[in-house]
């Protein structure tokens, strides 16, 4: 039995937005679930759900097995953390850790040994007198993931935690809330639009878009097996290139390249003669040279972005544009020709109507 169970969870505003469609989700105790998407997907209104701060218009949501549709949020064993820290200003770093047990009227040296404990794994030791308005962005962060996991709870939900921190304290948190996980053990949902953080911390990353579940997978199986061309679009930066294209005799024409799909993808192809076909190869997926066992194409360099790491290089393929990623010491000179490969593996093929992978 799944430790949490979302069952054809539906969620109609009383407006008649109907913000969330038949979600189907089942979570094992200590999973890592994250929720990723383009803003108004549907993703918060699904945590919320979960946290029963919204009411589930349709469909059952079990935790333990246990229907728990009708449970208050207390009830439900669940620490939330917002995007918002909602931290409370008039209380110290050490209040603000502790008020949750205050609450519960837990003792205060059990308090005290709980604060200190949560203070030292999230670095807080010595902002334990400060006040909110005294700390950075990402210490505030901080307090506001300490006060969720200082209560023993089962489920543990976060809702764009990071998002009002610069990159690397983004990064520097990333690792401690995974960190975090790896400690307490406990269940949790969390909701971003960045992919790099889904790909990151996930063990299970849930697409959405336009409150419809797109794919449940790995990071892996999302990265190298997109069940559709928003899933490869989606997860990936830069994105998977797409190009449109029809095939003859098996043939696809990009620009003055002919690649013989027929040759490797018989079977995905025969229904396409004569059709419209979308292709797609990730930027990084190519080979800067022609070479056996792959699709060879020549293009136009038109723009290059040298970013340290690795170089960026918009081509002109005929009339179609795609993103290439090249080690920066072969950075291609702009208006120049360049030829480059992508070996069959690294092919995705997808029906330009449906957006299906094929
Ligand atoms: P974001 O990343 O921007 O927070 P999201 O994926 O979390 O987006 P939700 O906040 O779940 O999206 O919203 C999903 C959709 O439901 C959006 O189109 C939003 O406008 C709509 N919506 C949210 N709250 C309400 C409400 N109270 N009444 C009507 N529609 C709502």
């Amino acid at each position: 039995m799944a430790y949490l169970e979302l069952k054809d969870i539906n969620k109609i505003y009383p407006n008649g937005f109907h913000a969330v469609h038949d979600f189907n989700l089942s979570i094992e105790k200590g999973e890592f679930i994250v929720f990723v998407g383009p803003s108004g997907c549907g993703k918060s209104t699904t945590l919320r759900m979960i946290a029963g701060l919204e009411d589930i218009s349709k469909g059952e949501f079990l935790i333990s097995g246990k229907r728990a549709n009708e449970m208050g949020p207390r009830q439900r064993e669940i620490a939330m953390v917002f995007q918002s820290y909602a931290l409370y200003p008039q209380l110290t770093v050490y209040d603000n850790l502790g008020y949750g047990l205050t609450l519960q009227g837990v003792d205060e040296d059990e308090i005290e040994e709980k604060v200190t404990k949560v203070a030292a794994i999230l670095g807080l030791t010595d902002y334990l007198d400060r006040y909110p308005r005294a700390l950075s962005g990402g210490q505030r962060q901080r307090v506001a993931v300490g006060r969720a996991i200082i209560r023993k709870v089962g489920i543990f939900l976060m809702d764009e935690p990071l998002s009002n921190l610069d990159a690397k304290q983004r990064v520097t948190m990333r690792s401690e809330i995974t960190n975090i996980h790896k400690e307490t053990g406990a269940t949790t949902i969390y909701v971003t639009h960045d992919q790099t953080e889904a790909m990151t911390m996930a063990d299970r990353i849930v697409v959405m878009k336009e409150g419809v579940v797109q794919q449940i997978g790995t990071p892996k199986e999302m990265y190298f097996d997109p069940v559709n061309m928003f899933v490869a679009g989606f997860i990936g930066e830069p994105p998977m290139n797409f190009i449109k294209t029809s095939i003859k005799d098996g043939i696809a024409t990009i620009g003055e390249n002919k690649l013989d799909l027929k040759s490797q993808f018989a079977d995905k192809i025969s229904a396409y003669e004569g059709k419209d076909i979308m292709i797609g190869f990730r930027p990084e997926a190519i080979l800067p040279i022609a070479t056996d066992g792959a699709f060879s194409m020549k293009c136009m360099v038109e723009l290059t972005e040298m970013l340290g790491d690795n170089t960026n290089v918009y081509v002109n393929i005929g009339d179609d544009k795609a993103i290439l990623k090249v080690n920066p010491h072969n950075t291609p000179a702009m208006d120049t020709e360049m030829e480059f490969s992508v070996p069959y593996e690294s092919v995705y093929l997808f029906d330009p109507e449906t957006e299906m992978r094929l």
